[in-house]
């Protein structure tokens, strides 16, 4: 039996299914991300894998011991599991250095000193222990949360979209200063998000949920390359139905723009992106509109351009 093991565990919302039987096997110190749009049924799926929600039907099982729901369990949760959520729970009136210590009150004084001070290090946030949580930057809070779960050595770490109200730059700059450190810490991770690019930051080992169901699990790869249906390939980038055919699909980066030779189309718009310009682009005989990437930015509204692409890359959805 695996260490973390997730078995058809469902839940539904007044008859209406908000997780339909999920499985999942997970050994120590994986890391895996959880990929679904508001209200897939990720944070069900967490607060039952934490026992903080009451399931319909299924079990979780950590290192072979079921977890007890709120209906089995006089205090709900675990010390074993702990659940961050978006908006930190940091105590207002405590230091930083505070915040994390007030978790090891029962513990031994001389291992809390010396715990708090190894987190207070490894977050970055030595310079800010004495800090009250409003003198804080939100990934800055966001550590401090952190730290507080990580205190009591959780064997299970799950991140509620933890990332959501930071900026893109600070949310970037945690996420790899994250991957170490719960990589140091042997840590077995599961975050839930929205946002896939944040996901690929983190993990290659995904899960896309989509209304309550999985809709496909494997590495960024393969559902990136091998998507099993339109939904999961839409969520990495837009796609183009190849003319005359049925479900046949290509993605703007792989498709090849040449001034002679292959599908005629005209730019009807261009937008300079970071890497390349974003062009739209109607082709000559089917009038399809399609979005191409032109990364020598070589092409402007009203050139002609001809198209190929190599037939692996082509989708079938
Ligand atoms: P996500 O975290 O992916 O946004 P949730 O797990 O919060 O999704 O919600 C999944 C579905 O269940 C949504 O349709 C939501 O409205 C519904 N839901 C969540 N919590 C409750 C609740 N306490 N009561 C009724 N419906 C709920
Ligand atoms: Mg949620």
């Amino acid at each position: 039996m695996s260490y973390f093991s997730i078995s058809n565990v469902s839940k539904s919302y007044d008859e209406i299914p908000a997780l339909q039987p999920f499985s999942l096997e997970m050994n120590q110190g994986d890391f895996l991300a959880i990929v679904g749009e508001s209200g897939s049924g990720k944070s069900t799926l967490l607060k039952i894998m934490a026992g903080l929600e009451v399931q319909d039907s299924g079990e979780v099982f950590l290192g072979g011991k079921p977890i007890l729901n709120p209906n089995q369990k006089i205090v709900s949760g675990y010390d074993e599991i702990r659940l961050i959520h978006q908006n930190f729970h940091l105590y207002p009136n405590s230091t930083v250095e505070e915040n994390i210590s007030r978790q090891l009150l029962h513990y031994e004084k001389e291992y809390a000193k010396s715990r708090v001070a190894q987190l207070l290090k490894l977050l970055g946030l030595n310079d800010f222990k004495d800090r009250f949580p409003r003198q804080l930057s939100g990934g800055q809070k966001q550590k401090v949360a952190i730290g507080k779960a990580m205190a009591v050595e959780p064997d299970i770490l799950l991140l509620d979209e933890p990332f959501s109200s930071l900026d893109t730059i600070q949310t970037h700059r945690l996420i790899s200063e994250l991957k170490e450190i719960f990589k140091e810490f042997g840590t077995t991770v599961i975050f839930v998000t929205h946002d896939l690019d944040d996901a690929l930051r983190l993990t290659d080992n995904l899960i896309i949920l989509q209304k309550g169901k999985v809709a496909q699990k494997g590495t960024s790869r393969q559902l990136c390359e091998k998507p099993n249906t339109k939904y999961v390939a839409q969520l990495f980038s837009p796609i183009n139905k190849l003319p005359d055919t049925k479900n046949s699909y290509i993605r703007p980066a792989d498709v090849k723009l040449r001034t002679k030779g292959g599908l005629l189309a005209h730019v009807t718009d261009s937008r300079f992106l970071v890497h390349y310009n974003s062009l739209q682009i109607q082709l000559k005989e089917s009038g399809i509109t399609w979005e191409v990437d032109d990364p020598q930015r070589k092409y402007e509204i009203g050139d002609r351009v001809y198209l190929s692409w190599d037939g692996p890359k082509v989708m079938t959805l």
